[in-house]
């Protein structure tokens, strides 16, 4: 599926559902965002579900805004469409 990643804005990308309150944390029913695969593996690495939470970043704004998100999505901008970054498993938030 190809459309517009609601966090970076590029398109047309692949995108995938991202519940901006995790569904294990009671988001199931609540918004979704579409967001290209490196804006959803970047949120996932960067924050646990509880973080997500915690930092009140269950609004695109927020991810958006966060100053560890933002560099990101400064960086990602720029990229074409077509480029999938790779994104380093050692990266991936493991505690939860
Ligand atoms: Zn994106
Ligand atoms: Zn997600």
């Amino acid at each position: 599926m190809s459309s517009r990643c609601e966090l970076c804005c590029r398109e047309p990308v692949e995108t995938t559902v991202h519940h901006l309150t995790p569904k294990e944390l009671g988001g199931t029913f609540m918004p979704t965002a579409d967001l290209c695969i490196p804006c959803h593996k970047q949120i996932h690495s960067l924050f646990t579900n509880q973080d997500i939470i915690r930092l009140h970043l269950t609004e695109l704004q927020a991810l958006r805004e966060n100053e560890r998100m933002a560099p990101f999505v400064r960086w990602i901008r720029k990229q074409p469409p077509s480029t999938i970054p790779r994104t380093r498993k050692s990266n991936h938030v493991r505690r939860s």
